[in-house]
């Protein structure tokens, strides 16, 4: 190829753009993005029959191999002969992901410490992120300092000298990746994050005329209800966030009292009714969590504070639920995995939180059908949705990795509460809160988990029934009929007639 080639620009035979030169293969002259594009198909061949890389196209458009096209341009990889797009020194992205980190990794004498190695691995074929982002994280100038300073022993393989490194920005990603390569040990991320976010903001109080108040409602009440909690189960993202809201509602208070010349332990009534009265109705009541802690603390006077009123929205009647449900159970597979966490939702009534906490080894097959254990007894799965959920279950089990059933983003991570809801609006599902309520026709008398734990538990042992806190549907599974009915939608029978 002549420079003066190499600079003009030619019409793409693929996109039809005009462009400088990059390859020219028997369809024509073809761009980088249509050669970037062309590498990543992969499929059976029109042509030969043959499961391969297909960069071609024959007469008709349909892509075809290398050989069947006659492109005159090898894709295999030097190293481990997988087909696709050869990087650096012709090696495909994994081996080259591979190279690059374990040059990142070098602890001086030209190898990765040993103890390290399973992170190469990691890199080199983590499923989470697609693999041209790991490459350009690899080689951002941060990524190599952090890496090399892990790797030459300056900062210690351990969460505590990660949460003090200065260049916090490549952290969170690189902690993941640790844990994921077993090279450290889990830890509860919600906590970890609200820990560090509380540290720095006390750090940004310093002169505050009321930090002392504002650090002892972070460190002694929040941290502390936190851990207990985090003792019990791992806490949900939300569980951060809402801390964070709590905090920061508590310091505009503080910041309203001291530029007023208000004391908290003087307040009056009428001072305060000034202040709360001008919050809406969300700021009320992330603003009631320090309140409640200063006036049992005996910080503040005791002052009525009303209760935050939210719009409730629609219920869900049954007949909706089941029309969901039908609409659930004829959709594509693309979205397998929100279909079958809304019919989780729509079948149990299950909290968003819950239905992301499923693991693989929740969904248990038995002699007499298939069983998903969301509490004790183990909840039965009618079809057609135990086919739909061993579905997702044996995709999740092949793609490896951690054991979550709605398995996130970020490594070792279910996905978020907010991008499950989202998926579940998109699929016409409202909101969890509405769709959870009960419906009032339809509820019979008690709360259903009050009634169904009732007859589990010998006399002697029933505890005084309290009321529920938050009124959910009766899961269907309860009730034959409903279970009946969405069987049927199985064998076409429509669930409104
Ligand atoms: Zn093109
Ligand atoms: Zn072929
Ligand atoms: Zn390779």
């Amino acid at each position: 190829m002549s420079s003066v080639e190499r600079l003009a620009e030619y019409e793409c035979g693929r996109c039809g753009r005009l462009r400088r030169f990059f390859d020219r293969w028997p369809d024509g002259y073809i761009c980088r993005p249509c050669y970037i594009h062309a590498t990543r198909i992969h499929g059976t061949c029109a042509g030969c029959g043959r499961q391969r890389l297909l960069p071609g196209r024959d007469t008709g458009g349909s892509a075809i191999c290398r050989d069947c096209a006659a492109v005159p341009r090898s894709f295999d990889c030097v190293r481990c002969g997988a087909e696709g797009r050869l990087y650096y020194r012709k090696v495909c992205i994994r081996c080259r992901l591979h190279d690059l980190a374990a040059e990142r990794l070098d602890d001086g004498t030209g190898t990765v410490r040993p103890d390290l190695q399973p992170l190469v691995a990691v890199l080199a074929s983590c499923y989470k992120t697609p693999p041209g982002s790991r490459l350009a994280w690899l080689n951002l100038g941060r990524t190599k300092q952090l890496l090399a300073a892990l790797a030459t022993g300056r900062v210690a393989v351990d969460h505590a000298a990660l949460d003090v490194y200065p260049d916090q920005r490549s952290i969170p990603y690189l902690r993941a990746l640790l844990v994921a390569a077993g090279c450290l040990p889990d830890l509860d991320r919600a906590m970890h994050n609200f820990e560090t976010w509380l540290r720095n903001r006390l750090s940004k109080l310093a002169g505050h005329p009321h930090e002392r108040v504002l650090r002892q409602f972070g460190v002694w009440h929040q941290l502390s209800k936190m851990r207990a909690k985090a003792q019990q189960q791992a806490l949900s993202p939300n569980a951060r966030t809402y801390a964070v809201f709590e905090f920061n509602r508590a310091v505009e208070f503080c910041t309203w009292l001291a530029e007023h010349d208000h004391r908290l332990d003087q307040l009056s009534q009428p001072t305060f009714d000034r202040y709360y009265g001008g919050l809406s109705t969300a700021y009320r009541q992330s603003l009631r969590g320090f309140l409640n802690w200063a006036i049992t603390t005996k910080r503040m006077p005791r002052l009525q504070f009303a209760r935050p009123r939210f719009r409730t929205g629609e219920a869900l009647d049954q007949q909706r639920r089941l029309d969901l449900l039908g609409h659930l159970l004829d959709g594509d597979d693309q979205r397998l995995a929100p279909r079958v966490a809304g019919c989780i939702l729509l079948l149990y009534a299950q909290p968003i939180p819950r239905i992301l906490a499923i693991t693989l080894d929740d969904i248990v097959r038995t002699d007499t059908g298939v069983v998903l254990r969301l509490g004790d007894p183990p909840s039965p799965v009618p079809e057609p949705f135990a086919d739909l959920l061993l579905r997702l279950a044996d995709q999740r089990a092949q793609a490896g990795g951690d054991r979550w059933l709605f398995s996130g983003r970020s490594i070792g991570q279910p996905m978020s509460d907010r991008g499950l809801a989202r998926r579940l609006r998109d699929l016409g599902i409202p909101p969890a809160s509405r769709a959870n309520r009960r419906s009032p026709p339809t509820r019979p008398r008690g709360s259903c988990a009050r009634r169904f734990a009732r007859t589990r538990l010998p006399p002697h042992d029933h505890p005084p029934p309290k009321p529920p806190r938050r009124r959910h549907l009766e899961p269907l599974h309860h009730h034959q009929d409903l279970t009946n009915q969405i069987t049927r939608l199985d064998d076409g029978a429509c669930c409104s007639t």
